[in-house]
């Protein structure tokens, strides 16, 4: 019997912010396709875990604010892998997003959008690539990025700076570590109906607006990002090297 390339039995996902929305959908997709999860998270993530002791998986839970640095990193490498004995695919997924103009933007706002976005998935990324290396492990990086990697957007230029950044470090870290057997590829989801977007979804007015340019005509669903966030984890795409794939209803195509 041959085994499908989408099979992820035997392998360990790290996924981060994984106690709700599309981290969630995420991590519960990839239990589906075998994996056993070690969540890093800073509230509990009590729903992930039950969804996928469900499954028959393993749910580790490691607790860290991201916001931290380089530290914090370590410290939670160091705890997931006193309980696993290697992490073989890493989903950059925590993320927070802050609104105003660009014009009255503080300085606050700036750092802790490129704190927890960008620096926090660049050091993981590092971190696990030097583990994937030092393992010999074909490992698999995948970025959380967004529509706003490829769009300038409406008051979030912290948010745009750090998702524009990750496409352009997917495709830095791609050259870099495609040679150590390591895939590193992002998925730039559309608008997706999670807490990051209720406040745009409250108003009437911005709801329509993005509702008229979606060609699916709907919200994207978070379980709607598992499914290719599962075939960049896979060895199905072991030769797809650095690239952002849009999972947006169509927006883009518009
Ligand atoms: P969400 O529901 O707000 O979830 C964000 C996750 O990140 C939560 O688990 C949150 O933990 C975690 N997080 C935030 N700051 C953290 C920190 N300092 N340390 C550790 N964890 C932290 O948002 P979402 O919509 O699912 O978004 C997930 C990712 O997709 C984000 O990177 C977002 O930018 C991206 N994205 C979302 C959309 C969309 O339409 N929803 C579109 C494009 C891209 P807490 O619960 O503890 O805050």
């Amino acid at each position: 019997m041959t085994t499908s390339p989408f099979d992820l039995s035997n392998k360990t996902a790290m996924v981060t912010g994984c106690n709700t929305g599309l981290g969630q959908a995420i991590a519960i997709g990839l239990a589906q396709a075998g994996c056993d999860v070690v969540g890093v998270n800073r509230s509990e993530p009590t729903q992930t875990a039950e969804q996928i002791t469900q499954l028959g998986r393993r749910f580790i839970d490691v607790r860290a604010d991201l916001s931290g640095g380089n530290d914090v990193i370590a410290q939670l490498l160091q705890e997931s892998l006193s309980q696993v004995r290697t992490i073989d695919i890493l989903v950059n997924n925590a993320g927070i997003i802050r609104r105003d103009n660009a014009i009255d933007f503080t300085e606050q706002d700036w750092d802790d959008v490129i704190d927890v976005n960008l620096k926090s998935a660049f050091f993981l990324s590092q971190a696990l690539a030097k583990h994937f290396i030092a393992e010999n492990i074909a490992g698999k990086i995948i970025h959380i990025a967004s529509m706003l990697s490829f769009q300038g957007g409406i008051r979030v230029p912290s948010y745009t700076a750090s998702k524009s950044g990750l496409a352009g470090l997917t495709k830095a870290m791609a050259n870099e570590w495609a040679a150590h057997n390591i895939n590193v590829n992002a998925i730039a989801p559309g608008y997706m109906a999670t807490n990051n977007t209720e406040a745009l979804r409250q108003d009437e007015q911005r709801n329509a607006e993005i509702l008229n340019r979606i060609p699916a005509g709907r919200w994207g669903s978070p379980a709607d990002v598992a499914g290719p966030c599962v075939f960049l984890a896979s060895s199905a795409a072991d030769y797809v090297n650095g690239t952002t794939l849009a999972v947006d209803g169509g927006w883009l195509a518009r």
